[in-house]
């Protein structure tokens, strides 16, 4: 069930109907192009997008990565393998020092745009994300292979600021976006909603007047 439109703009300013739902969508094509609601919207789209990358990019999965010959643009053939690594802590319980270091595969890296080119045999360590898509050529012996494409996560588009143009064009062509909307769902049991008391922030809900929960909205058209 979509939400009622006027949920998202008076989010964080007033004590909004209780609801239940887990994720519920929120569908823009109801939303006029010139209404404000967008600017929020696409302002919590893109921080949230990120975010995600960011942290993606930080607890990522780190692979060694070795260039084995550029394809085009700033995508490369290369061989990767899970590095060796200290083990978790369950492992090293159980007197485990160290991980063995996975198989290489061979994939098509995808750099970021206007990323410099690398040359043969180059190594490094990056957390990347598999694209989910399959990159075929033709190898050295004429043979066909299909290979998986990766890119470096958190530095792809997730992390390029999406314009309003941008926004509603991939939203037509039918992405969606998850985002999580900061929400008072209740009244502060201390000041009962007033957010101040003799005249300061209220000590417990500091001035917001009720209780925040996180609602789960699917961005959609
Ligand atoms: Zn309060």
């Amino acid at each position: 069930m979509p939400l009622h439109l006027s949920s998202i703009s008076v989010l964080l300013f007033a004590v909004a109907s209780c609801s239940t739902a887990i994720a519920e969508d929120y569908q823009m094509s109801t939303v006029p192009v010139d209404d404000p609601r967008w600017g929020r919207i696409l302002a919590l789209v893109n921080e949230q997008t990120a975010n995600r990358a960011a942290a993606a990019a930080e607890s990522g999965d780190e692979k060694t990565i070795e260039i084995v010959q550029f394809i085009e643009g700033t995508s490369y053939l290369a061989m990767m393998r899970t590095p060796q690594q200290l083990a978790g802590s369950v492992a090293r319980a159980m007197g485990t020092t160290f991980v063995p270091a996975g198989e290489w595969s061979t994939v098509r890296l995808d750099l970021p745009p206007g990323s410099s080119r690398l040359a043969d045999g180059e190594k490094m360590l990056k957390s990347v994300e598999d694209t989910g898509q399959l990159f075929e050529y033709t190898t050295a012996l004429g043979a066909n292979a299909t290979v998986k494409v990766f890119r470096l996560a958190g530095t792809s588009a997730d992390l390029q600021q999406l314009t309003k143009d941008q926004f509603l064009e991939r939203l037509k062509a039918g992405k969606t976006w998850t985002v999580t909307v900061p929400q008072v769902t209740s009244r502060c049991s201390f000041c009962r909603g007033a957010k101040f008391v003799s005249g300061a922030p209220c000590p417990q809900c500091k001035g917001v007047g009720g209780e925040f929960v996180e609602r789960i909205v699917n961005i959609t058209w």
